[in-house]
């Protein structure tokens, strides 16, 4: 066992999106701060930001029906869809500022133009969709949405759903041409290269073992080098938690009051992917369906053209399950040690509560390949057992806390929690996750460094021209902003299509 000692400005915990899109606005703004990166596994982006981990859609409420909800006067709510996608644009303009300045190279290795729709079925569930359409394309974000019901039309949209499809029920789409996939993945590899060829210590291998804050106010990690079997402390003014699923028990070590009552409960998903390459090939979308009754929003069935490594790919998923591990690569042991005394009664609140949850993941995890192949059926009638197979994907942990709704109230969101002097900050929960790091890691500059943000803010203006002002109340200049970080990022559609 050996110690040492070494002081940095800023640590961040973990290899995944959250904590590369951070390290990357750090480096933009203060390039002369010392970062340290601890991640315990042997590469960046293998945990939930790897591109078989998640479903890679780039989330801008433009397929999801679950952002938009109807109110009980019949008028659709779209606020959370507008919320979504204007921090989706904001990740798009960073990406953009990145390859702009030659700090990335090559975006169409992770970020691909690829239309997103929504797809329903039976009368009432068309009507919904119609009177959604109606409320989004009034906002300039959604503009280009368009609406079909009739099925040829479809057919071109989806020809493998529609192919085979014996059922008279009316069935619907919306369609947007504006939609991407990304590889969260090699966008991940790509900012740690980055990070590493200026003077950022990425240490793999490395697992945050203990948290604790020194009387000045600093805070030391103690670190497993995990190949030597070796203890390290590293202390520093300013923490990330970017953990993953690894965040909530690191955050409980710092002992902060903002840690208290705050529980977890693990949702593992599963794709089925298709092998089949003729099938893949006839598919070319993300299509997005409606939750079964009980199922979490993020449950929510969707087809989805993938592509990655430069190969098309098509994904159905996910399949909810449910493992006690926080991190895939986690142990079985993390639900269990996430119960703490100041969270026992709002993790047994969110039990009683969500008993529905729970069956609902139950059945899920008693599936049969079959049994998934007929949900898949219900997307892809003439869908051949033989053609797919499953893969585990990443896990997600949800944030369980007490709010005005009542004690142990599970979210399903992404939830940014820091100190009240803002010397540590995490990140919790992974909805919608990936496609608004970098709104969201703003969100911890802002809170964290109150006092730096009037200096930093003309940079942050340069490398997201729309910071602090809402696209939707500035039509042109989203649409200026939509075509410039569309040409850079490769993502004009029409030129795309098949690729
Ligand atoms: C099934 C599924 C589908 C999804 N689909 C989408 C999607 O379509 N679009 C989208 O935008 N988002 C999606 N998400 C969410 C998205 O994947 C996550 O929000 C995002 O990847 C989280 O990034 P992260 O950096 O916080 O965590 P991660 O990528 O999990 O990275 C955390 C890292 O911290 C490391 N770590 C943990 N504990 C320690 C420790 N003690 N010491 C050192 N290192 C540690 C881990 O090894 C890991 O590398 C999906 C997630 C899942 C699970």
């Amino acid at each position: 066992m050996s110690s040492t000692q070494t002081r940095t400005d800023v640590i961040l915990i973990g290899a995944g999106i959250m904590s590369a899109t951070l390290g990357s606005l750090f480096k933009e703004l203060v390039p002369e701060w010392n970062i340290k990166v601890f991640e315990k596994l042997d590469a960046a982006g293998e945990e939930s930001s790897n591109e078989w981990n998640n479903a890679g859609t780039g989330h801008a409420a433009l397929c999801e029906l679950n952002y938009t909800t109807e109110n009980a006067d019949g008028t659709i709510d779209i606020s959370k869809a507008v919320n979504v996608n204007e921090q989706f644009q904001i990740s798009r303009q960073f990406w953009t500022h990145l390859v702009n300045r030659g700090l990335i190279e090559n975006p169409s290795a992770f970020i691909r133009s690829i239309p997103h729709m929504s797809m329903v079925q039976g009368e009432a569930n068309v009507d919904f969709l119609k009177r959604r359409l109606e409320a989004l394309t009034n906002n300039p974000l959604f503009e280009e949405m368009i609406f079909s019901d009739d099925p040829s039309q479809l057919e071109e949209w989806f020809p493998l759903i529609m192919d085979g499809r014996t059922s008279d029920e009316p069935i619907a789409a919306t369609k947007i041409d504006s939609g991407t996939d990304v590889n969260f993945g090699a966008l991940t590899r790509m900012l740690f290269d980055h990070l590493t060829s200026n003077e950022v210590e990425v240490n793999y291998g490395h697992s945050v073992e203990d948290v604790k804050r020194l009387d000045n106010g600093h805070w030391e990690v103690k670190v497993k080098d995990v190949s030597r079997n070796t203890i390290e402390t590293h202390t520093a003014p300013f923490l990330f938690i970017g953990g993953g699923g690894g965040s909530l028990s690191l955050l409980q070590k710092t002992g902060i009051p903002e840690s208290k009552q705050i529980g977890g409960f693990p949702v593992s998903g599963l794709f089925l992917v298709c092998k089949n390459r003729e099938v893949i090939e006839k598919h070319h979308a993300k299509v997005y369906g409606k939750a079964k009754v009980g199922a979490p929003p993020m449950s929510v069935p969707h087809l989805d053209t993938r592509f990655i490594d430069g190969r098309k790919e098509l994904l159905f998923g996910p399949f909810a399950g449910f493992t006690p591990k926080f991190l895939k690569t986690g142990s079985n042991l993390d639900l269990i040690r996430s119960v703490k005394p100041n969270n026992v009664i709002t993790m047994l609140a969110a039990g009683a509560k969500e008993m529905p949850l729970t069956k609902y993941l139950i059945e899920q995890v008693l599936l049969s390949h079959d049994k998934r192949m007929d949900e898949l059926r219900e997307f892809i009638p003439n869908a051949k057992n033989e053609d797919w197979e499953i893969v585990v994907a990443g896990q997600r942990v949800q944030v369980i806390k007490d709010t005005p709704q009542g004690k142990g109230t599970l979210q399903f969101g992404t939830e940014v929690v820091s100190a009240e002097d803002g010397s540590v900050a995490a990140l919790l929960g992974a909805s919608p996750g990936a496609s608004t790091a970098v709104h969201v890691m703003l969100k911890v500059l802002e809170q964290c460094f109150p006092q730096q943000m009037p200096e930093w803010e003309g940079k942050i203006k340069e490398m997201v021209p729309s910071y602090g002002l809402k696209l939707s109340d500035h039509p042109d200049l989203f649409k200026s902003i939509h075509e410039s970080t569309a040409v850079t990022l490769g993502l004009e559609e029409k030129d795309m299509v098949h690729n």
